[in-house]
Formats: C-alpha cells, sequence, structure tokens
C-alpha cells in the first residue's frame, strides 16, 4: 500500500513537472519560429528594396546614361542572386525539418571530392589557393549515405573554408572510411573563429562580422543546414579553430 502511495505521488508529480516543462518547451519554440520569421523578412527586404529602388531610378532617367544603367545593373544582379542564395538555403533548412531523408547511395569520396574541388576552380584560382585531398582508408574510398542530405554538408563547410581563407591559403580535405563510419576533416589556414563565437555560429543567421559577410555574399544559414542535416544522418560534427591560425571542421557519420 505505501509503496503505490508513493508510486501514485512520485507519477502525478512527475507528470506536472512534464507538463510544466513542456509548456516552456513550446514556448521557446514559439518564439525561435517569431525569431526566424523576422529574420528572414529582415534578409529578404534588403535586396527586395533594392531592387525596388534602382529600377525606378533606371526608369526615371537614369536609363538614358549607359554607363549609370550598366553600373545599376551590376549591383540589381548581386541583389537578384543574393535572393536565389537565400532562397535556396531557406529551402534546405525547411527540408532538414521535414526530415526528408531520401535514399541511402554509395558515394565514392575521392571522385566526390575532386568535382566538388573542380566545381570552386574559380574562386580557388582567384585566391591563388591550394586544396589537398588525402584519405588514410585502405579500403575503397567508398560510403553509403543519403547524398541529399550529405552533398550540402561538404559543400557548405568547403564553401566557408574558401569563403574565410586568406589568399595564397590551404585547404585540406582528409578523409577516412571503416566498416561502419566516416570521418571527413575540411580545415583552412585562414581567418579563424574566437571561443565567444564559435559557440553560436551554428545558429541561424549568426555571422560573426555582419558587415563583412554580407558583403561577401553570406547568410549565416549555411552551418544551421550543415547541423541540421548531420543531426538527420546521426552524425556528429566537431569544430576546432584559432583566430589567425585557421578552422577545422570533422563530421563524423
Ligand atoms: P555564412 O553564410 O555567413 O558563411 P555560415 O552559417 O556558413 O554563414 O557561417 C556562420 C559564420 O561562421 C560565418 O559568417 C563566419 O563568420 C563563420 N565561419 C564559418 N566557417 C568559417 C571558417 N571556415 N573560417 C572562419 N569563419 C567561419
Amino acid at each position: 500500500d505505501v509503496t503505490l502511495r508513493y508510486i501514485d505521488h512520485t507519477s502525478s508529480e512527475l507528470s506536472m513537472i512534464g507538463s510544466a516543462y513542456n509548456l516552456t518547451r513550446v514556448r521557446q519554440l514559439e518564439q525561435m519560429q517569431r525569431d526566424f520569421v523576422g529574420n528572414v523578412s529582415h534578409e529578404l527586404k534588403t535586396p527586395v528594396t533594392s531592387l525596388i529602388g534602382f529600377t525606378e531610378t533606371l526608369l526615371d532617367g537614369a536609363m538614358e546614361d549607359k554607363e549609370l544603367t550598366r553600373q545599376f545593373l551590376e549591383i540589381m544582379q548581386r541583389d537578384a542572386k543574393r535572393l536565389e542564395h537565400l532562397i535556396q538555403e531557406i529551402l534546405q533548412l525547411s527540408r532538414g525539418r521535414d526530415t526528408y531523408e531520401g535514399e541511402n547511395q554509395e558515394i565514392n569520396l575521392k571522385n566526390f571530392l575532386e568535382d566538388l574541388t573542380k566545381s570552386y576552380i574559380s574562386q580557388i584560382q582567384e585566391k591563388e589557393l591550394q586544396v589537398e585531398i588525402s584519405s588514410t582508408s585502405t579500403s575503397k574510398p567508398c560510403f553509403s549515405t543519403k547524398p541529399a542530405l550529405f552533398q550540402p554538408i561538404v559543400k557548405n563547410l568547403f564553401e566557408n573554408a574558401i569563403q574565410y581563407s586568406k589568399e595564397k591559403g590551404k585547404i585540406e580535405l582528409h578523409f577516412s572510411i571503416d566498416e561502419t563510419s566516416l570521418t571527413l576533416s575540411i580545415k583552412d589556414n585562414g581567418i579563424g573563429i574566437d571561443l565567444e563565437n564559435q559557440k553560436r555560429i551554428f545558429e541561424r543567421f549568426y555571422r560573426v562580422d555582419k558587415a563583412r559577410t554580407r558583403y561577401s555574399g553570406g547568410t549565416g544559414l549555411g552551418l544551421s543546414i550543415v547541423k541540421n542535416y548531420v543531426d538527420l544522418l546521426g552524425g556528429t560534427i566537431e569544430l576546432n579553430s584559432q583566430v589567425g591560425v585557421g578552422t577545422e571542421f570533422v563530421v563524423k557519420l
């Protein structure tokens, strides 16, 4: 009898704690959603306002000046590209939330990383970067995973490595595969991230230096997509970084 009453007491208390916890969590999620919508609206509005402004100026007569028209069109093209990039990333984020997974497929890591490097060749050459691909696997460089999630992870990390590298910097892509897991390291010797910011860079829209990264076309969504997809694949991501020395992201699946 005593035991039964004890159990009753505990379970009702537990369920009270449970519902209080749920309520707090629901409120937190609602707040996060509001912040997200606010951020998205702000980020979308900036380039749209700029596009409308330049279109109006052109229509109001600036079009007569050929050189000015060219300058304006270049800015408009940059804004339109920024919008395209942003929309693409927002779609990727929502895809992650719907737990979209797709089918498992075998990926040849060596080929994949070589193709990825080739697709960024103009940025790599422009900054005179050196990209090194290496592996310590003894077996075939193949790993079975969901490409729809895996590819954007590596692409985003590689894009950042290029973006935050200094001129003539070096990017090292290293992987090892065994029967059950893949470890992939993406390492640069670029600007690095200080400890305070390391805690926050996986948050949506978080950028270390807003003005600078906005200028370079960043949205602050890349790493939150990466984190989301790594979670969906049941993996982990680790960050080692030091200001002025460089940054390494290690993905384990
Ligand atoms: P962004 O679109 O701004 O690159 P991310 O979510 O991909 O957004 O990254 C968030 C921030 O983390 C970046 O703005 C940058 O400040 C920092 N960051 C990411 N990767 C690196 C890196 N390899 N080296 C230095 N800083 C980085």
